[in-house]
Parts: structure tokens; sequence; C-alpha cells
């Protein structure tokens, strides 16, 4: 059979990291998230590690070469053989084209994407509660999904941090980077028959009851 690649689409913010925890436990394939890859690169000071950073400071899109070349090393990996929950990639049409083109090469397909759809607003005050941990990029928020002990992550205990780009100022250059570079991808896969909308103002768990049914629907 060939390997089902689920791509979680949605504004900074929306939920795609909190929800891709979760699926890639019910689903039992990797959760790869373009944006952990990145951070992952710049803790360790490589080369692509640096060139993002600056892209990343600004709330920018690291350029498509870069992201594509990554994610094709990633996607090569022996764990991503049966298929992944892609998380942040794509965000542009020409790397959801590079991505169908990889995939078409592997024997895999984009079974169904998830929109996670959530209003400006909101999204505001989730990236500015966000707590992240800083070894497996656990997710939390200080209201809506607190850890069990303040500042220490619930699954491995690590240290819990804001990240750099959840600053006000960066948050909402990233909503209009979104706007205009990765909302085209909503019509484009709707446009492929991919597209599956969850509401994603709902209380977490109510999010992951919705998205779990759909995604098992497209799996079958
Ligand atoms: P994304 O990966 O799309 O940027 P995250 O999964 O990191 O988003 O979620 C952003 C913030 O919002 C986190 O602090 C998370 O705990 C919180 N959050 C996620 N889903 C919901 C929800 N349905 N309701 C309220 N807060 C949420
Ligand atoms: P995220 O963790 O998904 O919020 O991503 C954090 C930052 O990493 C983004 O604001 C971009 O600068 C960069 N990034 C992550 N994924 C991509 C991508 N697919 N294309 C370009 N830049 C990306």
């Amino acid at each position: 059979m060939a390997s089902s690649f689920i791509v979680l689409l949605g504004p900074p913010g929306a939920g795609k990291g909190t929800q891709a925890e979760v699926l890639t436990d019910k689903l039992g394939l990797p959760h790869i998230s373009s944006g952990d890859i990145f951070r992952e690169n710049l803790k360790k000071q490589t080369e692509l590690g640096q060139k993002a950073q600056v892209y990343m400071n600004r709330g920018e899109l690291v350029p498509d070469d870069l992201t594509i070349a990554m994610i094709h090393e990633r996607l090569s990996q022996p764990d991503a053989a049966r298929g992944a929950i892609l998380d942040g990639f794509p965000r542009t049409p020409a790397q959801a084209e590079a991505l169908a083109k990889m995939l078409g090469e592997m024997g895999g397909q984009v079974k169904v994407v998830p929109y996670i759809a959530v209003p400006d607003q909101e999204l505001i005050e989730r990236l500015s509660g966000r707590w992240t941990c800083r070894s497996g990029g656990h997710v939390y928020h200080e209201k809506n999904n607190p850890p069990k002990v303040a500042g220490k992550c619930d699954v491995d205990g690590s240290v819990l941090y804001q990240r750099e780009d959840d600053r006000p100022e960066t948050v909402s250059n990233r909503i209009r980077v979104y706007s205009q570079q990765t909302a085209p991808l909503i019509e484009y896969y709707h446009s492929h028959g991919l597209l599956a909308e969850v509401d994603g103002t709902k209380p977490i768990s109510q999010v992951t009851d919705e998205m779990l049914k759909t995604v098992q629907e497209h799996l079958k």
C-alpha cells in the first residue's frame, strides 16, 4: 500500500503541533515539524540553522530551496517510509508541488489535509501564552493547557521556554506572512479533494476528536 502522509494546515498558533502529538501516538506515524527541525539546527549551530535564523527571527519564511532540501532529507529517513504527519510544511504553493513530486517518487501520497481554522485575534492570545519544551518540542499554554508543574514538560521533564518568535511584534508578521503565502494552499488542497476543515476554536480534546474522525475516514 502507498504510504500515507497527513498535512496539517493552519495559521501559526492554530494547534498543529498540539494535534500532531496525538495523531502521532494514535496512528504510529512520525511527527515531522519543519519549525522543530529548523530550531534543532539552530541549537546545534549548523549552517542550515544559521541561515534559517535570520528569517525565523523576522517571522518570515525560510526560502523554499533550503526548506524543500531539508524536508527531502527528512522524508528519506527509514521511519518515514510508511508515512508521516507533516506540521508546518508545505507553507507555499512551490513547497506543495515539491512535496507531491517527492512523494510520487517515494510511492507515497498525501491522504488528507486537516485545516485547523482559528481567527487571528485568538492566535495572538494563544502564541503569547505558549510555552515550548526545550528537548522534544511539546507545547503548553499557560491558561488553556498548563503543564502539571510550572516551567517543566509533563512528557520529558525538560525546561519550558517562550519562543523568541512568539513576541507580539513577530507574531503579527507571521500571521501576515501566513495570509499571503500559505493561505493559498487551502484552495490548492481543496481543488485536489484533500481538504478537511476542522473548527480549531473548540477545546483541544474536541478538536482532537473531530480531527481523528476525519483522518480515519480518509485513511480507510
Ligand atoms: P501551531 O503548531 O499551529 O503553531 P500549537 O499547537 O503550538 O500551534 O498551539 C499554539 C498554542 O495554543 C499552544 O500554547 C497550545 O497549548 C494552545 N492551543 C492549541 N490548541 C488549542 C485549542 N484548541 N484551544 C486553546 N488553546 C489551544
Ligand atoms: P513553526 O514552528 O511552524 O511556527 O515555524 C517557525 C518558523 O520556522 C517560521 O516562522 C519560519 O520562519 C520557519 N519555517 C518553518 N516551516 C517552514 C516552511 N515550511 N517554509 C518556510 N519557513 C518555515
